[in-house]
């Protein structure tokens, strides 16, 4: 059975391992989050945006020349055409809904590419909050477009300058800022991740996409049920979304891609469930990767958004438990898999995404089996990448 109990553990994974400073503010999301989310108030304004603003439901698009290649039937589910260009906006939306009916006048968040940070900003500019982004200061010169992005949509980007000065540094700093301004701020964490409620609601937020797929599945095949999930794994927002309603339906089965990078024993990648052992990261007893003294692992993957040393509680659950198949791909054939889709179907994908169509090749299939893949995002953020990588 795959589901959160009262602590916030699936399984052994999860629950809120946090500084006493912080307890107030995730005590009072905590204790409020359901209440507020299962009002019809609350899901008219959500349902209303996500249809209206962000352009949901998003399509499932049966890819007939990919299908033919693989000899499966293969849907693709078209997060990448989201406003914003990814599935990441499902959750600020909800977030930003839940902050201004707790009586928050600010916004704070982390982000490592900018995708998360792009996504927030947006919907504060939608409902006129003040917004800070932290983000590393390396990553805010690798990601310059991104950093103008937040800025033109109103946004404060903060630079983080401790340790290595990426993504688990800015979390690091929006933690602080957060303790520090606890009555009036709403920090909006990116994935499933974080302390309790945190993993759980940002989930819930993101199932949208599972329950627009029974229905769409339906219209096409007749069926609620696909043979088989397949979503990539950075936090695993996008494939907890995709997963969600089919958790505890056995026969339909739950493929999680994540980035080996260089290679799973290259010392360069982000293969947390391949590399990972129990730990607490950002809040959340999880896998993660690190050495035998504790210290985390820079993690490595061609892939901004994969690039993340840790899962959410739910995966490493799903892992543990082996209701989720884990899988890696390594960073070069990830690219030839985003154009491979791009010549088959005019579709160039996200190359978080690209990781996602790449375990096809991994895969065996019977012409009849019925698989639904999550197009996270597209692959306009990663033009850069896909022009320095080359091979097309
Ligand atoms: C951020 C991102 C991801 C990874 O995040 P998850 O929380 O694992 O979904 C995947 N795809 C795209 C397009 C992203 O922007």
């Amino acid at each position: 059975m795959v589901k959160v109990d009262e602590k916030g553990f699936y399984g052994k994974f999860g629950g809120a391992y946090i500084p006493e400073m912080l307890y107030p503010n995730v005590e009072e999301l905590r204790t409020n989050y359901e209440k507020i989310t299962e009002s019809d108030e609350f899901k008219d304004e959500f349902h209303a945006l996500l249809k209206d603003y962000v352009g949901r439901p998003t399509p499932l698009y049966y890819a007939k020349r990919l299908s033919q290649e693989y000899g499966a039937k293969i849907y693709l589910k078209r997060e990448d055409l989201c406003h914003t260009g990814a599935h990441k906006v499902n959750n600020t939306i909800g977030q930003i809904i839940l902050a201004k009916k707790l009586g928050k006048k600010r916004i704070i968040a982390e982000t490592g590419a900018g995708q998360h940070g792009v996504a927030t900003a947006t919907v504060c500019a939608l409902m006129g909050m003040d917004c800070t982004v932290y983000m590393g200061a390396i990553d805010m010169e690798r990601q310059k477009p991104n950093v103008e992005r937040m800025r033109i949509l109103g946004a404060k980007v903060v630079p983080a300058t401790s340790g290595s000065q990426t993504l688990k540094d800015a979390t690091n700093e929006a933690l602080r800022q957060w303790i520090n301004n606890p009555v009036d701020t709403h920090y909006i964490i990116g994935s499933v991740v974080g302390p309790h409620p945190y993993p759980e609601m940002v989930a819930r937020f993101q199932s949208v996409i599972s329950e627009e797929i029974k229905y769409q599945l339906k219209e096409k095949e007749g069926k609620e049920d696909p043979d088989m999930v397949i979503a990539c794994v950075g936090g695993g927002s996008n494939a907890a979304g995709a997963f969600y309603h089919y958790y505890n339906t056995p026969s339909v089965r739950l493929v999680a891609v994540e980035a080996a990078g260089l290679g799973v024993a290259s010392g360069k990648s982000a293969a947390t469930t391949a590399l990972g052992t129990p730990g607490v990261l950002h809040g959340s007893k999880t896998l993660l990767m690190q050495t035998e003294d504790g210290q985390v692992v820079e993690p490595h993957s061609i892939s901004a958004g994969l690039d993340y040393p840790g899962i959410g509680p739910v995966h490493a659950h799903l892992f543990d438990s082996k209701r989720g198949e884990f899988y890696a791909v390594e960073d070069e054939d990830a690219m030839k898999a985003g154009v491979e889709l791009s010549r088959l179907e005019g579709i160039i994908p996200a190359i978080e995404s690209a990781h996602a169509l790449s375990v096809l090749k991994q895969l065996k299939f019977k012409p009849s089996d019925v698989i639904v893949i999550n197009l996270s995002g597209r692959g306009d953020k990663d033009l850069d990448t896909y022009i320095k990588w080359g091979g097309y």
